[in-house]
């Protein structure tokens, strides 16, 4: 067989991966002589990961992240108010077999975003496959379908992907309309899939976020019956470098968002008015909310 028909029938059959290869694995296994079973694996392996590496690709594309980050990009030095057996444990991804939720609480800066991103880019590598939206983009769109008669059709895009990542939660209040889409998403995605939230909002807060206590109470029991909060109390990570070199009061907080002032606002926590039930059946003992 030549040469030729080799590469023109790995072409045929879309194998570019391997076609790019071909050569040197040839000339490789006529030095080394490894087995028939041991050079068919070596050959298909090198199309195997590149068709892994084109699906992660597009996953990732779809997910639409603002950015891509990672743990491995996580200073966990930096912010000492997250408990690392959490993130351990967000990090073996059985929050996302089992569909329950992350709450990421605390201040602009501190690292909600990147570690929603880093727990949603985990899961798109383990093969399932996560979408990014900031509450505020997410009921917009949904309103927006709402009035044109196919909310039921647009709610497929954020029920689908087993995580779906809920941005900024709380940065803008929602009207009644907004309150009620959020709330038929989370009913929705309860116990079916994942959301993770971050917010810059204690749940004490909610009710503001809502305009309405019964919708927020109603919207947190279906939230945080099978999920894990992390509360993050450190300073921004964003300020660090600015605040090294002098240009920033020690004192001072960045103005994101700017509806907190966490000088004054009393430490993250859940109401202590509101009763979980407890958690049951598929519900991990490490993934329930163990703070109320
Ligand atoms: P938040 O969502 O809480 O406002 P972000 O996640 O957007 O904060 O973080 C702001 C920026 O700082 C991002 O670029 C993020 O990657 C980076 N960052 C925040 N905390 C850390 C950290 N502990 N280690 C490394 N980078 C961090
Ligand atoms: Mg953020």
């Amino acid at each position: 067989m030549t040469m030729e028909q080799l590469q023109a029938a790995i072409e045929g059959l879309g194998l570019t991966a391997l076609g790019a290869r071909v050569e040197n694995l040839l000339e490789r296994a006529s030095k080394q002589e490894p087995s028939y079973a041991e050079f068919l694996l070596e050959a298909l392996s090198a199309e195997a990961e590149a068709r892994r590496q084109r699906y992660l690709k597009t996953r990732l594309q779809l997910a639409h992240f603002p950015f891509v980050k990672t743990f491995e990009g996580f200073d966990f030095a930096f912010q000492p108010s997250i408990d690392e057996r959490q993130i351990r444990e967000l990090r073996t991804l059985r929050f996302v077999q089992e569909a329950s939720n992350v709450i990421l609480l605390g201040p602009p800066g501190v690292g909600k975003t990147h570690l929603a991103i880093a727990l949603a880019e985990a899961s798109i590598r383990a093969g399932q496959a996560a979408y990014f939206m900031t509450a505020h983009d997410l009921v917009e769109d949904l309103g927006r379908a709402y009035r044109e008669g196919r909310l039921d059709r647009r709610m497929k895009v954020y029920l689908a992907p087993k995580v779906l990542i809920i941005d900024e939660m709380g940065y803008l209040p929602l009207d009644d309309l907004g309150a009620t889409i959020f709330f038929q998403l989370v009913s929705a995605r309860y116990e079916r899939g994942s959301i993770i939230l971050t917010s810059n909002k204690s749940y004490a807060d909610w009710g503001s976020i809502f305009g309405d206590a019964i919708i927020a109470t109603a919207i947190l029991d279906r939230l945080l019956h099978h999920s894990m909060t992390i509360n993050i109390r450190g300073e921004s990570y964003r300020l660090k470098d600015r605040r090294r070199a002098g240009l920033v009061g020690a004192r001072e907080q960045e103005g994101e968002g700017g509806m907190v002032s966490f000088s004054t606002a009393p430490a993250f926590a859940p109401p202590k008015t509101r009763r979980l039930k407890a958690s049951q059946g598929s519900a991990p003992a490490g993934a329930a909310e163990k703070q109320v």
